[in-house]
This record gives C-alpha cells, sequence and structure tokens, in this order.
C-alpha cells in the first residue's frame, strides 16, 4: 500500500489535503491525472446507469437538506458508532475495531498504553453546521452523510416530470461527508467522498423485488470487470440475517481484494418501501405510484445500489499497479484498462527542435483521444514517467518523421515498439486500446 500512496503523490494522483499545515485526516485532493482518472470512473458510471438505458434518470440535488430528512430517514437517531475512549492515552475508537487480548481486554490502538477504556457510547457520524446567520439549534443542518435521500424526498418531481413509470430508477453522483472515527487505508475511509447512488423502484411484490435485486447485483458485479478490475479480486458476499437492517430483505455487497484485506466497494440491498415510507410519515405528503392501466396505487420498494466513487479510485489504482523488469532495470507500471487511463496518447519528440511539428500531431490527436506532450528531459525518463501514470501508448517523433511520415509508437505493457506512419496513428490506437479493453 505505501508503494501506491507514494506513487499517488510522485505522480499527481491523490495527495493529502492541506499538506502544507500538516494534512487534515479523512481528506484527499485528487491532482491532475487523479481527477481525470477520477472523472472516467463516473463517467463510465454515469454512461451504464442513465446514459445508455430508458429506465433511469439522473439527479444533482444538494448537500444540506432540510433537517427533517434526516429525522426520517433515521440518521438522526441512528447513525452513529459505538465509541470507547481511553483514559491513559485520551484517543477515541471504534469500538467493533479494538482487538481484544485473550482474556477479553481491549488492546488499546496507539500500543503506547495498556488501555483503560470507558463504556462504549454512540457518537454521530453527520457533520453538523448551521444555515443562516444564527447559530442556534432551530438553525441547525447537516452535510449528508449519503446521497439517496433527496432522491427519496424528490421522488413525487422526478416521477410527474420524467414520465416514467414503475421500474424505474433515479441516479445520482455526489459528496457525502462522515465524521469517520478512524479514517484509514488512505482513501477508503474518508470523511468527505464521493458516492454514485440508484434507487430503483419497483412494485412492492417480494416476487419482483427479488428479481430486481438479483438483476441489480448481477448488473453492478459485471460492472467492475467492465471496469477493467480483475475478476479473481472482485466478490459477492451475500449479507447473514443478522447483519440486514431490520427493513430490508436482502444485501449484497461487492468486495474488493485491497492490499489491506478484502473490503467493500459497494453494497446492493432490497430495501422495501422502508425509506419512501418514513418521508410519507415526517412529511405528510403523498409519495406513493399510481398505476393508470391497471387502476392501482401503491408505495414502490426500493432497490439500492450505492457504490463509493473514492473507492473505486482505490481499487482501479491498486488493480492498476504493477512492477516488472525491462532491460534489467526495475520499472512501476500503472495497467489501467485504456477506456479510463487519464492519458491514453503521450507524444514524445525526440528532441526540443522537433517541438513544432510534433505539437502539430499532438492536437490533431487530442480531438479525439486523451493526450500528453512532453519533450522535457531523456526518453526512457520520459517513458518511465507514462509508464507510472498508465499512458498505454507513447508516440515517439524523430528526425526521420519529418521525411518518412513515420513515427515509433510503444506499448506500455509490452514495451514492444512498431514504426508506423503518423496518418496511422488514431487506427493504431483505436484497434490496440479494443484489444487491451
Ligand atoms: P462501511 O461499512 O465501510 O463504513 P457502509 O456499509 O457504511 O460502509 P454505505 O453506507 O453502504 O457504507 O455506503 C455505500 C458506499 O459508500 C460504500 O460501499 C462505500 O463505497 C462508500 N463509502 C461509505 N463510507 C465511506 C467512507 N467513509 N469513505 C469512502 N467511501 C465510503
Amino acid at each position: 500500500m505505501e508503494h501506491i500512496v507514494s506513487l499517488c503523490k510522485r505522480r499527481g494522483f491523490i495527495f493529502q489535503n492541506s499538506e502544507i499545515y500538516g494534512g487534515i485526516n479523512g481528506f484527499w485532493d485528487y491532482g491532475p491525472v487523479g481527477v481525470t482518472l477520477k472523472n472516467n470512473v463516473k463517467k463510465f458510471w454515469w454512461e451504464s446507469i442513465v446514459d445508455h438505458r430508458r429506465d433511469v434518470v439522473g439527479v444533482d440535488t444538494t448537500i444540506i437538506a432540510h433537517p427533517e430528512t434526516w429525522r426520517a430517514s433515521g440518521h438522526v437517531a441512528s447513525f452513529s458508532d459505538p465509541m470507547v475512549d481511553c483514559r491513559l492515552c485520551k484517543g477515541r475508537y471504534r469500538e467493533d475495531q479494538i482487538e481484544k487480548d485473550d482474556a477479553g481486554n481491549y488492546i488499546c490502538p496507539t500500543n503506547k498504553c495498556k488501555g483503560d477504556f470507558t463504556e462504549a457510547r454512540a457518537f454521530n457520524l453527520m457533520f453538523r453546521t448551521f444555515v443562516g446567520a444564527q447559530e442556534e439549534n432551530t438553525a441547525e443542518a447537516y452535510l449528508r452523510p449519503e446521497t439517496c435521500q433527496s432522491i427519496f424526498t424528490q421522488f413525487k418531481n422526478v416521477l410527474t416530470v420524467s414520465r416514467q413509470k414503475i421500474p424505474f430508477g433515479i441516479a445520482q453522483i455526489g459528496k457525502s461527508f462522515r465524521n469517520e472515527i478512524t479514517p484509514r487505508n488512505f482513501t477508503f475511509r474518508s470523511r468527505e467522498f464521493e458516492q454514485m447512488e440508484l434507487e430503483f423502484f419497483v412494485k412492492p411484490d417480494a416476487g419482483i423485488q427479488k428479481e430486481w435485486y438479483e438483476y441489480w447485483k448481477n448488473t453492478r458485479y459485471q460492472w467492475y470487470q467492465d471496469l477493467g478490475i480483475k475478476k479473481e479480486k472482485l466478490h459477492l458476499r451475500d449479507h447473514e440475517k443478522d447483519e440486514l437492517a431490520h427493513y430490508a430483505s436482502a444485501c449484497v455487497d461487492v468486495e474488493y481484494d485491497f492490499p489491506f484485506g478484502r473490503s467493500e466497494l459497494e453494497g446492493v440491498a432490497d430495501r422495501g418501501n422502508y425509506d419512501l415510507n418514513q418521508h410519507i410519515q415526517f412529511s405528510k405528503k403523498d409519495l406513493s405510484f399510481f398505476n393508470q392501466e391497471a387502476n392501482e396505487k401503491y408505495v414502490p420498494a426500493v432497490i439500492e445500489a450505492s457504490a463509493g466513487c473514492d473507492r473505486t479510485v482505490l481499487t482501479v489504482l491498486c488493480d492498476a499497479y504493477d512492477e516488472d523488469e525491462i532491460g534489467g532495470e526495475k520499472r512501476v507500471v500503472m495497467r489501467f484498462a485504456p477506456h479510463i487511463a487519464p492519458i491514453q496518447l503521450a507524444i514524445l519528440p525526440l528532441s526540443k527542435k522537433l517541438a513544432e511539428p510534433s505539437m502539430k500531431v499532438e492536437a490533431d490527436l487530442r480531438k479525439e483521444f486523451k493526450t500528453d506532450y512532453d519533450d522535457a528531459g531523456s526518453i526512457g525518463k520520459r517513458y518511465r514517467r507514462q509508464d507510472e501514470i498508465g499512458t498505454p501508448f507513447c508516440v515517439t517523433y524523430d528526425f526521420d518523421s519529418e521525411s518518412d511520415g513515420k513515427v515509433t509508437i510503444r506499448d506500455r505493457d509490452t514495451t514492444k515498439q512498431d514504426r508506423i506512419a503518423i496518418t496511422e496513428i488514431r487506427n493504431y490506437t483505436l484497434e490496440n486500446m479494443q484489444r487491451k479493453a
């Protein structure tokens, strides 16, 4: 994991937020190649969930909602972790994350003290803030801990304007905030993060719910493979009955084998019509669906697919990371699938004197591919940099290119080089992207 964290900083994928002030725990910034990678992941999700489907529409709702939202959802009362404080070192820890010794006593995670713990207390994970000029309880609001609640509160509006009929879904990508007690494992558990959530509304009927639950479970599992993640590292873990929320009838986690262990990427759940019913009860508004053809009215059940964007990016980074040896030299190479690689084609002139014609080649390709232009330093060093940011193809423009109209194109994974016509770069790249995908 340290290798990945260090590469992320060295090449501009992910930086610690406020690093010059010593950082702030649980907050991370994406650098130039990181933001492109993250955008590619979001775009791939949005296309497969919204753009390519007739039965899902998107929304973009605010981070702060009416506080009643969080009373209805249950977050005010129970979105908390049981916490214990160590009286000796003053550390505060999540009870379920502290190890116990053979005698059943907690071992203080700092290892600096033997540990003398308080009883467990609930600690609410929502960040609080104030809306308006007055800092009093009536103005108190929360930063959303998940993006889906506004999908539920806007359900009726979206249903009316989108002319959708059940079954259909509403999707959203956006920031969520949780005051996690122990942010850790790089971006895996952050305090500010992005979610990609789908709420798919179906008729409340055990058979129909099960059918759609199975459908989304398989569709989402396949999505990670299509993203380019190795299948053998992806797993589906069905929740045991005692793990399920009281209103949920089924839940499955998509998990990945991270360097720090197998962990959750996404949860797919059949939540019944609990959420809409809660908002109906608290708002006293009718959020039911009326099916004219069948002349029936009901509160839809929902199948939720809730994915973490930052966790997916971390998965992509861990999955792509590789070290090999080329000509006796060790190199680090990020083997991203070309469709999500931050840079797909790098144009590297052999000499700065060739800047003008090679920039022209790059400008042309930029219309279709994500490109980079780099003329600084030795060609070996430039290749190494491109390997570390996962660029699948590097084009070298040399002095012969001027006369023969050809360039050398190098494959990231095999380092094999081909001499091809400048006019062929586009086709070559498209064909070989396909092959790698
Ligand atoms: P965990 O058990 O890891 O805290 P959770 O089960 O509470 O996660 P959900 O509430 O189901 O998570 O959130 C859905 C998704 O949002 C998760 O699968 C994860 O990808 C992402 N997510 C949740 N909390 C965080 C976090 N603190 N940092 C980054 N991503 C998160």
